[in-house]
């Protein structure tokens, strides 16, 4: 995807808008995209990735919050790479996993809990979705370096 430096902004009042929302993402996405998505637990990173997934036909139950699982490969064309830093607890921790192996130029890889590896993804070109709590039921998300003409053809 084309890069620039405008923001999108949303308020998201349900599970279903942010799923939603994540399947737009997902439809813009081609093999080489890296989405980190930055928030803390219960922000909907996941419930986004489920969206996102969905745009590339992953039935969206298959995505789930990581227990052990730190990255999830899905056979789609192009593949899709679901990866959960959650349970990263250290640098040295991060360096084991290996990110860079399983982040490929012809898959796309969206990272949950991207702030655990910040230092190696500030360096590359990333989209960057920022989600916050507000209520119960209302998310604040922050997309960044998707062009909004690209956002809102449709
Ligand atoms: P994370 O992966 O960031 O920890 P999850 O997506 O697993 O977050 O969980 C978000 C929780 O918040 C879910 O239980 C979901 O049903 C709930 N929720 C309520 N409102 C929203 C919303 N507007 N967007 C996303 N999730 C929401
Ligand atoms: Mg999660």
């Amino acid at each position: 995807m084309d890069k620039n430096n405008s923001s999108i902004k949303y308020i998201s009042r349900s599970p279903e808008e942010t799923r939603d929302i994540g399947v737009r993402l997902g439809k813009l996405l081609k093999a080489g995209d890296v989405v980190g998505l930055f928030g803390d637990l219960g922000a909907g990173k996941t419930t986004l990735a489920k969206g996102i997934a969905k745009a590339f036909g992953i039935d969206e139950r298959d995505i789930v919050s990581a227990s052990f699982t730190f990255i999830t490969e899905y056979d789609t064309s192009p593949p899709f790479v679901h990866v959960d830093l959650y349970r990263i607890e250290n640098d040295t921790e991060l360096a084991e996993l290996g990110l860079w192996s399983h982040i490929r130029r012809d898959s796309v890889s969206v990272i949950e809990w991207a702030e655990k590896a910040e230092a190696e993804l500030s360096s590359e070109n990333i989209i960057r979705v920022s989600l916050k709590y507000k209520n119960e039921d209302i998310r604040e998300l922050i997309i960044e370096g998707v062009y909004e003409k690209d956002w809102n053809h449709r």
